[in-house]
């Protein structure tokens, strides 16, 4: 991974990034989108992987609008209906002991409100380590939580934390096998906490899946080790599963699918059924805040709290996790096909409905085919198709698949025959 220019990559493609090529958006239903002149796009972004729930479903545009007609805002410290409601329904579903709960708007408030709630618990604490290219999103501290961010001019102001190698299964170390380097990395972390850093560490955090920074999925032995670590050490595991939870994988949490409880699991994006709506759910033997140590004026919004109940019932009466395990198995056997004759996939990753390929020029140097990504999400653009990208990540390399888990199978397979055909034009170099 060394030779690769990494932070150079994503210094340069940011550059050509502006708003004069931003698609304005004005209607959506299901997955689909359309723009300003009345062109159709199949969402496979899910709008920032938001809407696992196919966008403006009725029954939560019906159960935000019942809210806001009797009351938009209410304060945290009194009680809602719509805040009992949403509590019970998500005991329901967090894995076993993690019952206890606090909201907020944005993953990245939420990032905050599990490192706080880490520290709280484990007062010596000094430090909290987390992974390279790991993403918990923009908010000061989980900027500093995030990959380091060339020319980053809030450094000052921001709180830095320990960063630890990961395995990256695709690109092992030294040619490692992916096995080995996962027992590599475990080491290197039980390493770090151990005498890397100055005093104890509150916690670890991790996205099981790296959403933006790369799609990298680690072996299970990496999960089980982690938390086997952790155990050991006294210290506090926390995933960020704003982009894994709710289905996204096939089953309701990350957790759950790599069948390894974290003590804090943070979660955003899905819930909400398009309206802004994060969280964290602890465990119970963890002592929540005191009054005034997390308090945000906004922070129990009960359209958001009603539109997130309407949405984690939906995905439970229209079982979203097993047709998120379907389509991600039909686009899984689609993607492996492709490989077979698109020289420019160089790795298929796709636990869920969370597919994403890796693009290189050549697949022994496995070289980052950077430019060629972009021109499959351009061109996908003028088919009809929105692609996720990662031109502010990783290597710049990646396409991602991850509609909404309720996809119908057309669009599906219209998106991927699309992207098939984009990836034959590059590779053949026309226009
Ligand atoms: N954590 C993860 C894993 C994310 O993917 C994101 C957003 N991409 C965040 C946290 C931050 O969420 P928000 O943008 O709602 O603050």
């Amino acid at each position: 991974m060394a030779d690769i220019a990494y932070q150079a990559a994503t210094q340069h493609e940011s550059k050509q990034h502006d708003s004069s090529d931003k698609i304005t958006l004005v209607k959506a239903r299901g997955s689909l989108v359309w723009d300003d002149r009345g062109r159709e796009y199949i969402d496979c972004t899910a709008q920032a992987w938001s809407n696992n729930l196919g966008a403006n479903d009725p029954r939560v545009i019906e159960a935000a609008m019942a809210q806001m007609r009797e009351m938009t805002h209410i304060r945290p410290n009194f009680g809602s209906l719509a805040h009992t409601r949403l509590v019970a329904k998500l005991r329901e579903i967090s894995p076993a002991s993690l019952n206890q709960m606090g909201f907020a708007l944005h993953g990245s408030l939420a990032g905050e409100m599990a490192m706080k709630l880490a520290f709280k618990n484990r007062p010596q604490a000094q430090n909290l380590i987390v992974l390279q290219d790991g993403y918990h999103g923009r908010s000061l501290a989980t900027l500093g939580a995030s990959w380091p961010h060339p020319n980053n001019p809030f450094l000052a102001i921001q709180p830095r934390f320990t960063r630890v190698p990961h395995p990256y299964p695709y690109r092992t170390r030294m040619g490692m096998d992916p096995e080995a380097e996962s027992q590599l990395c475990l080491g290197l972390l039980e390493d770090t906490i151990q005498k890397g850093v100055d005093g104890p560490v509150a916690a670890v955090m991790m996205e099981p899946i790296q959403g933006n920074g790369g799609h990298i999925e680690f072996p299970r032995s990496y999960y089980r080790g982690v938390r086997e670590i952790c155990d050991r050490l006294g210290v506090l595991l926390i995933f960020d599963e704003v982009q894994t939870g709710f289905g996204r994988m096939g089953t309701m949490w990350a957790a759950e699918y790599y069948d390894v409880v974290p003590d804090i699991i943070v979660f955003g994006k899905g819930i909400g059924g398009g309206f802004p709506l994060a969280g964290i759910l602890a465990d119970d033997r963890l002592k929540w805040f005191d009054e005034g140590e997390e308090a945000l004026t906004f922070g129990h919004f009960p359209v958001s709290l009603a539109a997130g109940y309407a949405t984690v019932e939906a995905i439970q009466a229209d079982k979203l996790c097993e047709r998120a395990r379907d389509s991600g198995e039909y686009a899984t056997a689609r993607l492996r096909d492709m490989q077979e004759h698109r020289k420019l996939i160089g790795d298929v990753r796709c636990p869920g409905l969370m597919a994403s390929i890796e693009l290189v020029t050549d697949r022994t140097t496995k070289a980052p085919a950077r430019r060629e990504a972009q021109e499959v999400y351009r061109r996908g653009v003028e088919r009809g198709v929105l692609f996720g990208e990662s031109r502010y990540a990783g290597l710049g390399n990646l396409i991602k698949v991850k509609p909404p888990l309720d996809i119908e199978r057309a669009q599906l397979a219209r998106a991927l025959d699309v992207l098939d055909e984009v990836l034959g034009e590059i590779e053949e170099g026309g226009q």
